[in-house]
């Protein structure tokens, strides 16, 4: 080897354990600094070896070129290590800038489907009611047989839902939960069943396979059709306005005789027509009606002495009048940018 690639080697070494004692002695930001620069800025010590390395012989200048970047690479990772080591090492209090802007805590908010069923609780408890649960899970006897839709009943095709094993199945509606009240207790029952409900339906803007329906039930002597028409108008005004007028079409539950639909005058138009009442000036809401004698049957009551009314209604569609929902799946869809809204 000739000998000015030796003498470059030796200096290597030399610049080399310098570093060495140098680093060992940094103890602030600023002395690191001052090292880096002695040792690695474009007039530092490793810059002015490696400008000899063209006046080497070709063939040694790659072994020489080799130990030249192998110092550049450790200086530069015992300073990075060095710094981080600095870093740590300070203590929270220097660490702690108090000018910076705090973490606010992000609170929940109730799901707006709740916000609305707790509503609705809310108006019935106020007219007497009291609030009934029972379990999602049911056997076909309380979800239909003991609501009077015998196996072979129509009605029992537009309600289907997911079967399980054992003549188990999701109920379709709370109103099981009316016949085990009424199997618990003897009359007056004035009760609202609040719950989550299934049917085999494909999802798409109004229809959804899980649902929520508050169903009512009022059972005592001398119950009349007119006492459903002022409890359910009561209802409206309390969860609209006070001008919402009811009306009620006749319809069809084999549970209920006679049965009706019941209506809402559009609360956006206030009857006039618009386009979310399709220009007719009412809202759908849901049924109701008189309780059949033939459930009575089922639960031992005797419909000479009582007589009874029910009613209905999806705490879905409610909420989508009321916040001006479009599309029922959005409220199962845990989009935050929807429900921090409420
Ligand atoms: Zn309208």
């Amino acid at each position: 080897m000739a000998q000015q690639s030796k003498n470059i080697l030796s200096e290597i070494q030399g610049v080399e354990s310098e570093f060495e004692k140098e680093v060992a002695a940094i103890d602030s930001v600023t002395k690191l600094e001052t090292v880096r620069i002695v040792f690695l800025s474009k007039k530092g010590k490793l810059q002015s070896l490696f400008s000899h390395l063209g006046a080497l012989d070709p063939q040694e200048r790659p072994l020489v070129g080799a130990e030249l970047n192998r110092l550049k690479n450790r200086i530069q990772e015992d300073l990075l290590e060095k710094k981080s080591a600095l870093g740590s090492a300070k203590s929270p209090v220097d660490s702690f800038d108090p000018t910076l802007p705090g973490k606010t805590p992000s609170f929940g908010t109730i799901h707006p489907l709740m916000q609305v069923l707790g509503e609705i609780e809310n108006i019935f408890m106020g007219m007497g009611f009291r609030v009934e649960e029972g379990p999602e899970i049911e056997t076909e006897f309380y979800n239909f047989e003991a609501l009077n839709i015998p196996e072979d009943h129509p009605s029992r095709d537009m309600q289907d839902t997911f079967y399980l094993p054992d003549n188990y199945l999701l109920r379709t509606h709370t109103s099981p939960v009316q016949i085990r009240t009424m199997q618990k207790q003897r009359p007056p029952v004035r009760m609202i069943a609040p719950g989550r409900c299934f049917r085999r339906d494909t999802p798409d803007a109004t229809h959804s396979p899980t649902f929520h329906q508050v169903e009512g039930l009022c059972v005592d002597k001398g119950v009349s059709f007119a006492d459903l028409k002022g409890v359910i108008m009561a209802f409206a005004r309390k969860l609209f306005d006070a001008e919402v007028k009811v009306r009620f079409r006749p319809g069809f539950f084999p549970f209920t005789e006679p049965s009706a639909e019941y209506d809402f005058s559009c609360i956006f138009c206030s009857g006039q027509g618009c386009r979310v009442c399709k220009n007719t000036g009412w809202l759908e809401i849901s049924g109701a009606g008189m309780v059949d004698p033939a459930v009575f049957g089922f639960v031992d009551y005797d419909p000479a002495i009582y007589t009874g009314y029910a009613f209905g209604m999806g705490v879905e569609r409610i909420a989508m009048l009321k916040y001006q929902v479009h599309d029922i799946r959005i409220f199962y869809e845990n989009d935050l940018r929807f429900l921090r809204q409420f």
